[in-house]
């Protein structure tokens, strides 16, 4: 892999190797963009099948973050880090302690989280050794599970995506198809039918589907039969790519606007809903709500106030919205858009203020002969 050339194109500012031979970890922590903040992103724990494999992975998931974190209005970069190991075998308390050494030692660069692999306990062995850790347990002033949050967020996402096509947020009387009835999806079917909607749910998992129908009164469907539903909204909260070529032409929606991750199989899947009239609401930014809620924890958790900012994506929605109809492109590539537009304008705003800048406007241009 030619690394200098690959982070030229998507723009990384650092990639940092970790070595710890006596704890065996293998890490890597790309820091994509920190113009508007320290890079924040979890710690992913992966038992990668080559070392390239792992770079790739780290510097798509450290980019996606910065992206994340600008459109969702918040102070801070993209990061990411992978550790090379499987998690099921190889975790040990030094592993995580080394770990934690190393994400301290790029002084306040980089803040680590959970991802997929590594759990509430690995943090807190990271958070033994420096304080650039999120998502730590609420004893030690973490903020916890995330997932109520990014379903909160998602359903705000949800009304501004019924908002725009059908003049009301009103989730009363609506049909939904919810994929996935998870940790997300059942929060979503909580909040849902409790504001009067109807639910339709499948999940490969019998019981989180039996949860939800008990529970909340969602009406169970077969697994694949969940993009035939004559729903007005599909609500993809499980898998990855499930807008794509064999699907789109099944849905019968409206709107989607879901929590999974990388919904669209490809950049034409999205243009290819948009063509069908379906309103897309871009996934980073409906399912943003984890990640503003663990942003909190870096001013002190206050549970009202993590709710209060993630009600904004409510407002992030409705913006890419406005960008995609002023630009009069899909609702993906506004997403985009609006990241990057705030990345470059709020990224000047301190150049007036810094005491460099100031000196050589007056001519005190410090000159190093004089130490
Ligand atoms: P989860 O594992 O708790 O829930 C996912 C559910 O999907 C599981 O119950 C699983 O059985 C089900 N599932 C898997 N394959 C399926 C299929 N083919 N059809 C139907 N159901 C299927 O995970 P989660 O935390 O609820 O996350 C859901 C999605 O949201 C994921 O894509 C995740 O990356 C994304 N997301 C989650 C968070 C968070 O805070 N948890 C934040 C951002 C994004």
């Amino acid at each position: 892999m030619k690394l200098f050339e690959t982070m030229a194109d998507h723009g990384h500012e650092q990639v940092v190797f970790f070595n710890h031979v006596e704890t065996g970890l293998n890490a890597i922590v790309a820091i994509h963009n920190t113009l508007l903040g320290p890079a924040l992103g979890g710690l992913r724990m992966w038992p990668y099948a080559s070392e390239d494999d792992a770079i790739t992975d780290v510097l798509r998931l450290s980019r996606g973050m910065t992206y994340k974190a600008a459109v969702s209005g918040l102070n801070l970069g993209g990061g990411k880090a992978v550790l090379i190991g499987d998690p099921e075998e190889d975790k040990s308390e030094a592993l995580f302690r080394a770990l934690g050494r190393f994400v301290g030692s790029l002084g306040g660069r980089y803040i680590t989280a959970e991802d997929v692999g590594t759990t509430v306990e690995d943090m807190e062995y990271i958070f033994q050794e420096t304080d650039r850790v999120v998502g730590v347990h609420p004893v030690h002033g973490g903020s916890g599970d995330p997932s109520p949050f990014t379903a909160f967020g998602t359903v705000q996402g949800i009304k501004a995506c019924l908002n725009k096509r059908y003049g009301s947020s009103d989730i009363s009387g609506i049909t939904f198809a919810v994929q996935g009835a998870g940790s997300v999806g059942g929060n979503v079917i909580k909040m849902l039918t409790k504001e009067g909607a109807k639910v339709f749910t499948c999940d490969i998992n019998e019981d989180r589907v039996a949860q939800a129908v008990d529970e909340h009164g969602a009406e169970p469907v077969p697994l694949d039969e969940i993009f035939d539903v004559d729903a007005k909204v599909f609500v993809p909260c499980a898998l990855g790519s499930v807008i794509n070529t064999n699907t789109l032409s099944r849905l019968k929606c409206d709107i989607v606007a879901g929590s999974a991750n990388n919904q669209l199989e490809s950049e034409q899947s999205g243009t290819d809903l948009e063509e069908r009239g379906i309103l897309y609401a871009p996934d980073y930014a409906i399912n943003a709500g984890g990640l503003i809620n663990v942003a909190i924890e870096l001013q002190g958790y206050n549970r009202e106030r993590a709710y209060r900012a993630v009600s904004a994506i409510y407002n992030n929605i409705e913006r890419i919205f406005q960008i995609a109809a002023r630009d009069q492109i899909s609702t993906w590539q506004a997403a985009d858009r609006l990241a990057e537009e705030r990345i470059r304008t709020i990224s000047t705003l301190r150049m007036p203020y810094s005491k460099q800048f100031k000196d050589r406007l007056s001519g005190r241009t410090p000159k190093l002969s004089h130490h």
